[in-house]
């Protein structure tokens, strides 16, 4: 295990790494098979591999790295939501009330709505910079487990996760964090008191845009053998390429996290002097109502801002008028992207309203890039300014 007192760039490489052996790769290679010989032996838990739909040797590694970031135990998914999904489902029974974000990732709201309503939980959307409050009323008795996601995905709303958490353990309930914004450098919501910390692993982890993957780390054993047991039998067992691929990956978790942070200090001061923008949000800006909470809560900030521009006509024109800020749907990645949230039906946000992903350009392109935009998009408005 690495010295947890190093710095991020030494443990997004070295997190998890086994002693050294002679011959062996610095980084394991993957491991492509699906059933392991098994030889004259039996199969055995915790022995030699046998199907890799419930273990492999490239999913232990890659889980032995997130999961010492997360300061837990991880299991890996295939997604985000097949992670959250196990979360959700491995963690009550029929009758149970969940409370889960009114504002957060819109496929979790799905989700509750067509699925676990079915299955009988009670659901209970609480927005994010509410939760709070709830919790400190005492109304999260009867709940068998809340989740919260800080900073929430698209509003970029933080909620007290120690505050939470004390509450929740008061009502007898586990406490799941979506952890995807602020990824596992950014906070680490075991060490704030949270039973679980989950993640898309899509987003910012992995961050180059070209896999799907998903975790849950926690630090109870009952739980962890609960999830494995879910996953394994559910099937969202990551495979050997990805596995490998993500741990590959999060080796430049830390030097992509500054320049993205870098980045979005400098579009979020773009943005909130130029007269085509309201509403900019970033954890880490000063007077931001989530900057006290995220300065306190949080140990580093992140690459995603979001805005709001007239209307749907003017992030057109923001985007024609643009050559670095790409049009996509997801964030943290290495291309700077630009999403109308609106487009996908699933958020309660105004038509203009925009989450910006800074990537790994350089900050003076990209700040030049938009600031060009930005004056197209207020010029068609109002004339040239
Ligand atoms: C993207 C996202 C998810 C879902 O992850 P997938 O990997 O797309 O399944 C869950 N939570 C948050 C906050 C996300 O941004």
């Amino acid at each position: 295990m690495t010295d947890p007192g190093r710095g991020d760039g030494t443990r997004s490489v070295r997190a998890g790494e086994p002693d050294p052996v002679a011959g062996a790769p610095l980084r394991p290679s993957p491991v492509f098979a699906a059933p392991f010989h098994l030889a004259d032996a039996p199969p055995r838990a915790g022995g030699a591999d046998s199907y890799a739909r419930t273990e492999h040797p490239t999913l232990r590694a890659f889980e032995a790295a997130v999961g010492e970031l997360d300061g837990g135990r991880c299991l890996s998914f295939a997604t985000g939501m097949a992670a959250i999904s196990a979360v959700l489902l491995a963690a009550v029974r029929a009758g149970d009330r969940v409370v889960l974000p009114s504002d957060g990732y819109y496929a979790t709201r799905l989700l509750a709505r067509d699925d676990l309503e079915r299955l009988g939980l009670r659901v209970d959307l609480v927005a994010t910079p509410e939760i709070g409050a709830v919790a400190a009323r005492g109304d999260l008795e009867g709940a068998a487990l809340v989740l919260l996601e800080t900073p929430s995905n698209p509003l970029l709303d933080v909620c007290d996760i120690a505050a939470v958490a004390a509450a929740t353990r008061a009502a007898g309930a586990v406490l799941a964090v979506d952890n995807t914004t602020a990824t596992p450098l950014g906070q680490r919501p075991l060490a704030l008191g949270a039973d679980i910390t989950v993640a898309s692993d899509t987003k910012a982890l992995t961050g180059h845009s070209d896999l799907l993957l998903g975790h849950v780390s926690t630090t109870d054993e009952a739980l962890h053998a609960r999830l494995k047991g879910f996953r394994d039998r559910t099937g969202g067992t990551p495979g050997p390429f990805e596995a490998w691929l993500g741990h590959r990956s999060m080796s430049t978790l830390d030097l992509r996290l500054a320049r993205q942070a870098q980045t979005a200090a400098a579009v979020a001061d773009l943005l909130a002097q130029h007269p085509a923008v309201t509403g900019v949000r970033w954890p880490w800006r000063p007077g931001d109502p989530s900057s006290a909470l995220a300065a306190r809560q949080m140990l580093r900030p992140n690459g995603v801002v979001s805005a709001e521009l007239a209307d749907e006509a003017a992030v057109g024109r923001l985007l024609a008028a643009s050559r670095l800020w790409t049009a996509a749907t997801s964030f943290g990645g290495v291309h700077s992207t630009l999403d109308r949230r609106a487009q996908w039906g699933g958020d309660a946000v105004p038509p203009g309203f925009v989450r910006l992903s800074c990537g790994i350009e350089d900050t003076a392109d990209l700040v030049a890039d938009l600031a060009a935009a930005l004056d197209a998009v207020h010029d068609a408005a109002h004339g040239p300014r």
